[in-house]
C-alpha cells in the first residue's frame, strides 16, 4: 500500500508551533484509524542535539532506541501515544556524516560527491525510510527552521523531487506562517505570508494548505486574499489562533477541517477505504481537555533545577505534570526554583509552602549543593519528593551524608577523590571512558521489588524505562545504604544496577535513575508522575494548602536570584 507523505514547512518566523500542528494533524488522522508517525528534519550541523546546551536548545528528548533528539519528538509521542526512534529525527550533520562515511568507504566509486545529487538523495532516503517499513499509512515530516534559510534549501529540493516522484495524490505540502496584526493599520496583514509562499515557489513548491498563526479571528476578506495570492483553496487557509493550551490545537484544527482536507487531497478514501469519510472520534480528547480546563484545585510543586531560565529545558517534566494534574483533577502550579540559590538558610522560605519537590536531571556540578539541601528539607519534613536521574543521585548523596553520616559522600562526577563515592562510573565504563561515548541511553528493563511502593504504583513486575546518564549508584556501598534504611526497589536485572530508590517511612520519597517524563502521553500520564501528584494532593490537603483553582492556564513561578550557565 502506498504510504502518504505530508511535508510541513514554516515561514515568516520560527517558533510558530509547527511541531504542535504536526502532532495535532497526526492525532486527528490517527483517530480516523490511520497508522501515523511524525519525523523531524533539523537543518543544523550537530549530528544530534545530545551535546547541545539545554539553554540554547531546550530539552534533549530520548527515544526507546537511545536516540538523543529534538524536543518536538516529545510532542509527537505525547499527542500520538506512539513511540518514535532515531529514524524520526535527522539533522544535516547526520546526513553529511552518512555521505562522508560512504565516500570514505568508496561507495561513490570515485565520483565527485556533491550536494546535488548525493546530499539530496541521502535526505530523500531518510524521508522515505519509515514509510518503507510499511508500519505507517501516513508520514508527517516537519522541516525545522524557516523557508528561505540557507541551510534549509536541500530539504526543500528533496521535497520537490519526492512530490515529482510520488505524485500529488501521495504528497501534501502544508505551510505554517504568521499573519500579524498591525495596530497602526488596525488589520491582519497577509503580505508576509505572500512573500513566504513566493520563496517556497522559487524552490518549486506550491503549498496545498496554509496554516496561519494569528492572535485574532481571520476575517473573510483576508482569508480570500491569502487564498487568491497564494494559490490555495479558500477552505485550505486555516486559522491557527493562539490557544490557551497546546492540547486545544487538535480540536481547533478539526473544527476547520485540516484533517478532512488532508484526507481528500491525498485521496485516502480511494486508497484506504470509506471508513476515512468518518470524522475522527475525539471524545476521549475532549474529556481530557475538560479535566485540564476545569481543575478542582491547585497544588503547588517545586521543580528544582539549574536550567530553569530556558522555558523548554524541562519540557517533558512540565508536560508530564500537566497530564498527571488533569488525570487527578488538579492544576499543578510548578514553582521553578534555581538550585544554585538554595542554601540551608533560605530553604525553608523557598520550599516551605510547596506540597511536593521534584529534583531535576542534569549534568555538571553547579547547583548540586542546593539540590542536596532541597532533598534534606523534603526528607526531614516529609514533603513528597521525586528525584529524576541526577535528582535520584542527589537523594543518595544526601542520605549518605546526613543519615549514614558520611559527611563527604559524593558522586565522582563532582569529586573524584571523595571518601564515599556513592555515585560512580561502573568499572566497565571506566575502561571506555577514554573513548568518550559512555552514556547509558535508551530503554532498559527494570525489575520491581514486590511489596514496594514502586510495585504498588506500577502494578507490574518489570517495566522498561528510558535512560540518559553516565553515573550509577555504587554497588560497593549499596548494602551499607540499605542498612540505614534506603530501599532499592527497582534494579536492572542484567547488570544489577539500581534503578529506583525509596525511603519507605515517608509519604512519598522516590528517586529514579531513568527518565519517566519521556513516557507520559495524553490520557496516559506516567504512573510515577500520577502517584507523585496524588501524594502532593494528600500533603496539600493535610496542610490545608490545596488552593482553589486560579484559572485554566498553568502558571509558572520562577525564583531567580542569579542567572548563570
Ligand atoms: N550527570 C548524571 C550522570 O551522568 C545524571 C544525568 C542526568 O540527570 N540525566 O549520571
Amino acid at each position: 500500500m502506498q504510504t502518504k507523505y505530508v511535508f510541513v514547512t514554516g515561514g515568516v518566523t520560527s517558533s510558530l508551533g509547527k511541531g504542535i500542528i504536526c502532532a495535532s494533524l497526526g492525532r486527528l488522522l490517527e483517530n480516523r484509524g490511520l497508522r501515523v508517525t511524525i519525523q523531524k528534519f533539523d537543518p543544523y550541523i550537530n549530528v544530534d542535539p545530545g551535546t547541545m546546551n539545554p539553554y540554547e536548545h531546550g530539552e534533549v528528548y530520548v527515544t526507546d532506541d537511545g536516540a538523543e533528539t529534538d524536543l518536538d519528538l516529545g510532542h509527537y509521542e505525547r499527542f500520538l501515544g506512539v513511540p518514535t526512534s532515531q529514524a524520526n529525527n535527522v539533522t544535516t550533520g547526520r546526513v553529511y556524516l552518512e555521505v562522508i562515511n560512504k565516500e570514505r568507504n568508496g561507495a561513490y566509486l570515485g565520483k565527485t560527491v556533491q550536494v546535488v545529487p548525493h546530499i539530496i538523495d541521502e535526505i530523500k532516503h531518510w524521508m522515505l525510510k519509515l514509510g518503507e517499513t510499511e508500519d505507517y499509512d501516513v508520514i508527517i515530516t516537519e522541516i525545522g527552521g524557516t523557508v528561505g534559510d540557507i541551510e534549509g534549501q536541500p530539504y526543500l529540493e528533496a521535497i520537490r523531487q519526492l512530490r515529482y516522484e510520488l505524485g500529488p495524490r501521495n504528497t501534501l505540502n502544508i505551510h505554517l506562517t504568521l499573519v500579524p496584526y498591525l495596530e497602526a493599520a488596525g488589520e491582519l496583514k497577509s503580505k508576509p505570508t505572500q512573500h513566504s509562499v513566493k520563496t517556497l515557489l522559487s524552490f518549486g513548491l506550491q503549498p496545498d494548505i496554509l496554516v496561519c498563526r494569528m492572535d485574532r479571528p481571520l476575517p473573510d476578506d483576508v482569508k480570500r486574499k491569502l487564498a487568491l495570492f497564494c494559490n490555495v483553496e479558500q477552505r485550505a487557509v486555516i486559522a491557527a489562533l493562539d490557544a490557551e493550551s497546546i492540547y486545544e490545537v487538535p480540536l481547533l484544527m478539526k473544527e476547520q477541517g485540516l484533517d478532512t482536507i488532508a484526507v481528500e487531497r491525498l485521496r485516502m478514501v480511494e486508497d484506504f477505504g470509506a471508513r476515512l469519510l468518518d470524522a475522527p472520534d475525539m471524545d476521549g480528547w475532549v474529556r481530557f481537555l475538560r479535566q485540564l480546563k476545569e481543575p478542582e484545585g491547585t497544588v503547588r510543586i517545586a521543580l528544582v533545577g539549574k536550567y530553569i531560565l530556558h522555558q523548554d529545558a524541562y519540557k517533558s517534566i512540565c508536560e508530564s505534570f500537566i497530564l498527571a494534574g488533569a488525570a487527578n483533577g488538579v492544576e499543578v502550579q510548578l514553582d521553578q526554583i534555581l538550585s544554585d540559590d538554595i542554601t540551608p538558610e533560605n530553604v525553608e522560605s523557598l520550599l516551605g509552602d510547596v506540597s511536593g519537590i521534584l529534583v531535576a536531571p542534569g549534568f555538571g556540578e553547579r547547583g548540586i549543593a542546593g539540590k542536596v539541601e532541597a532533598i534534606r528539607f523534603a526528607r526531614e519534613n516529609n514533603v513528597p519528593f521525586f528525584g529524576i536521574c541526577l535528582g535520584m543521585q542527589c537523594a543518595v548523596i544526601e542520605f549518605a551524608r546526613n543519615v549514614c553520616g558520611w559527611k563527604t559522600a559524593h558522586s565522582t562526577e563532582f569529586d573524584a577523590e571523595t571518601s564515599h563515592p556513592v555515585i560512580d562510573l561502573m568499572v566497565e565504563q571506566k575502561a571506555i571512558s577514554e573513548k568518550g561515548g559512555t552514556m547509558r541511553l535508551g530503554s532498559y528493563t527494570c525489575k520491581i521489588q514486590e511489596g514496594s511502593k514502586a510495585s504498588e504504583i506500577y502494578g507490574r513486575k518489570t517495566v522498561k524505562e528510558r535512560h540518559r546518564h553516565r553515573y550509577e549508584l555504587n554497588n560497593v556501598l549499596r548494602y551499607k545504604l540499605a542498612e540505614s534504611g534506603m530501599l532499592f526497589t527497582g534494579v536492572n536485572p542484567k547488570r544489577d544496577l539500581v534503578e529506583i530508590v525509596e525511603l519507605p517511612d515517608l509519604r512519598f520519597f522516590i528517586g529514579v535513575q531513568f527518565h519517566p517524563e519521556y513516557k507520559s502521553t495524553v490520557g496516559n500520564p506516567h504512573p510515577l508522575f500520577n502517584a507523585f501528584v496524588k501524594a502532593c494532593i494528600a500533603h496539600a490537603t493535610d496542610t490545608n494548602s490545596l488552593e482553589k483553582p486560579k484559572g485554566p492556564s498553568q502558571k509558572k513561578k520562577r525564583h531567580l536570584a542569579s542567572a548563570k550557565m
